[in-house]
């Protein structure tokens, strides 16, 4: 009851704020077993119902972190307690043929991780498909369809102007790290992320100041460290996963700010099969790569302006062409 109580509170809000979740029905519910089945909202629901009918008994998502954190989501026979522990059994979430999904994380952070993880995975996994099923001339269902209209409708498309953020370059430490954080909390803001994963870097005297290993990114007050540029101490083991990476695109690219995050319509564009693959020609003029399957890296020169509008236009441009393709 713990898990239900805080993800009423924080996370639920988290939820509801990132479109995953509030058009009227309960959110979480406590299952026997110590489960908790929550009501993803449309389009996510259609979507979830859709791949568990035709899953074989599990959806296997597409995307990196789907796969890391989910591994796949088994389907169920039933909610009953027994079918439950059974199919999730070593899982973090399963998914219901009415488009629910039932989460075994005993603790609010790791079940909204779960969560949206979830929906992310079954939202990539969904449009992927359409993709290869219209790339084959094959047709989509009307549930299929009305989940796409509504997934890629126009109210959704990413805007063009990323919001202002402060002007760099930043002299020391912690103007660094005030930027890191704002950088973060625009990030998720923006919906380019899954859950609250991603990081965010800049480097000044010296020192990488990174988001830490785990830490939400919009939530990086007092969870960044700092590494030297040569990538040496102890600091290291707290920094984000990805901190290779950020280490290469400062020192090869001259970058100051490195922006990771998941775009999904990018991420859903890197997967997709035939006229995707030219995607990094679309992204010439832009200081962005897509990692395939995983997501975007975006560097900033003086400060996070650049690469958080980066990100917001490699993701518009995605989700304009796969609309295009599918609506
Ligand atoms: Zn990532």
């Amino acid at each position: 009851m713990t898990a239900v109580r805080d993800l009423a509170a924080k996370h639920a809000a988290k939820a509801i704020a990132a479109g995953l979740a509030g058009d009227g029905a309960p959110l979480f519910e406590p299952l026997d077993g110590g489960f908790v089945r929550c009501a993803p909202k449309e389009p996510y629901r259609a979507m979830i119902a859709a791949l568990a009918a035709r899953s074989g008994g599990r959806i296997v998502p597409q995307d990196a972190e789907g796969r890391v954190i989910l591994v796949d989501l088994p389907v169920p026979r039933s909610t009953g307690a027994g079918d439950l522990a059974e199919a999730l059994a070593g899982r973090r979430a399963a998914a219901l043929a009415d488009g629910g999904l039932v989460l075994a994380d005993a603790t609010a952070a790791a079940a909204f991780d779960a969560f949206s993880s979830a929906c992310f995975a079954c939202y990539v996994k969904f449009v992927v498909d359409a993709l290869a099923a219209r790339k084959r001339g094959g047709s989509l269902g009307a549930g299929e369809r009305r989940a796409l209209a509504l997934a890629l409708d126009p109210s959704r498309r990413p805007p063009e102007r990323a919001p202002d953020l402060s002007r760099g370059p930043f002299a020391d430490a912690d103007s660094a790290r005030a930027a890191v954080i704002a950088a973060g909390r625009a990030t998720v803001a923006l919906g380019l992320v899954g859950a609250s994963f991603g990081n965010a870097s800049y480097a000044v005297g010296g020192s990488l100041h990174i988001s830490e290993t785990g830490a939400p990114l919009d939530e990086l007050e007092g969870r960044i460290v700092s590494v030297p540029l040569d990538g040496s101490g102890q600091a290291v083991q707290k920094a984000s996963s990805e901190l290779a990476a950020h280490l290469r695109i400062v020192r090869e690219a001259g970058a100051r700010a490195v922006l990771h995050g998941h775009p999904r319509h990018a991420v859903i564009a890197s997967l997709a099969p035939g006229r995707f693959q030219s995607l990094p020609d679309a992204l010439a003029d832009h200081p962005v790569a897509i990692a395939p399957g995983h997501g975007a890296f975006a560097a900033g020169r003086v400060d996070f302006n650049e690469a958080l509008q980066a990100l917001l236009d490699v993701e518009r441009r995605c989700f304009d062409e796969i609309a295009g393709t599918l609506i």
